[in-house]
């Protein structure tokens, strides 16, 4: 399992997933970015982020 904590890329946001592979992390956090952070799209410098802040959990 992989594990992202949003806070690691959005500060004081409490957000946690946990996924299979980073793909789908990466979906989770793109809904969660449309929702609560009003992100119609994630920008890649924020995948990039997103991606370096996955850990194995
Ligand atoms: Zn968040």
């Amino acid at each position: 399992m992989k594990q992202f904590a949003c806070g690691d890329v959005v500060p004081g946001c409490g957000q946690r997933f946990t996924g299979d592979t980073e793909d789908e992390i990466l979906g989770q956090v793109a809904d969660h970015a449309a929702a609560d952070h009003g992100l119609a799209e994630v920008p890649a410098d924020v995948v990039e982020a997103v991606r370096a802040a996955i850990v194995e959990a």
